[in-house]
């Protein structure tokens, strides 16, 4: 899944998704980020929020349509204010709108396709989304008959299809790891974007904990958790250069892993191996 943008711990995380039309997190607002209308919010930390009513207010600027804005239901009221202040600020009310929505709530994007939110574990309230898709395919009874045989069922009336809900984007925002055990989505997702703040000894696996966030070391033992789709890891300590980065988690990543993990940092994912 092609993503740009920009993702750093404490600095700023703006992940576009063009494909869903969708934004992760609007820590700065990319010219491009003003193009997509959906801006999923995982929490309320200034690196991941700060940018929201720019982005709004340029969409309203561009005579676009109002943006629309994911929050979890906890900060719902205090977005709408900072909306509130940033358009007295700006001189005249700011169009958006502000859907606060739980885990298990479902928002839909479009035919068939829907945004859920999940639990995360954070230092302030906090939630990941997936992005979830109604496809058919062949009941396991019909997969091996021929075209014209299928045609035949179809026409009397068997139902030869069944629904399969398919998780195509998931994205943790900030959170300790269990989350990668709590959530049987991820483990499935065909990509799964999730943040692996801390890399090496420089920051400890406790010292990663108490802050709310995930160390390299816990994704690593939780190998088996991780889907065969598409992992990306993001949201780096800004104490990991761009070089650095690639070479620890080169060094680090068992070969069985390479295949699927993705490193996004400062311009677009790139391929770990
Ligand atoms: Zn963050
Ligand atoms: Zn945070």
């Amino acid at each position: 899944m092609k993503l740009a943008g920009v993702s750093v711990a404490g600095i700023e995380t703006c992940i576009e998704v063009p494909s869903l039309r969708l934004v992760l997190d609007m820590g700065c607002c990319t010219r491009a980020a003003v193009q997509q209308p959906v801006v999923l919010v995982s929490h309320g930390h200034l690196d991941h929020i700060g940018a929201i009513a720019q982005h709004a207010a340029r969409r309203s600027m561009l005579q676009m349509s109002e943006g629309i804005y994911l929050v979890p239901a906890a900060v719902a009221r205090d977005v709408e204010e900072l909306f509130n202040a940033a358009g007295r600020l700006d001189g005249q009310a700011i169009p958006r709108r502000v859907v606060p929505l739980g885990p298990g709530e479902d928002f839909p994007l479009a035919n068939k396709r829907w945004v859920r939110p999940f639990e995360t574990y954070h230092r302030v309230p906090s939630q990941g989304y997936t992005v979830w898709e109604r496809r058919h395919r062949l009941r396991a009874e019909f997969r091996n008959l021929p075209g014209a045989r299928l045609a035949e069922l179809r026409h009397s009336g068997v139902a030869i299809e069944e629904a399969q809900d398919v998780a195509l984007l998931s994205f943790t925002g900030d959170t300790r790891v269990e989350v990668l055990e709590r959530t049987a989505e991820l483990q499935h997702a065909e990509t799964l974007v999730m943040e692996a703040t801390f890399l090496d000894e420089r920051v400890t696996v406790e010292g990663a904990r108490s802050m709310g966030h995930i160390h390299l070391n816990e994704v690593l033992e939780r190998a088996e958790l991780l889907p065969r789709g598409e992992v990306v890891l993001s949201h780096f300590s800004a104490r990991y250069g761009a070089e650095d980065v690639q070479r620890i988690v080169r060094e680090r990543l068992p070969d069985e892993l390479r295949p699927f993990v993705k490193l996004f940092g400062v311009g677009g994912a790139e391929f770990a191996s």
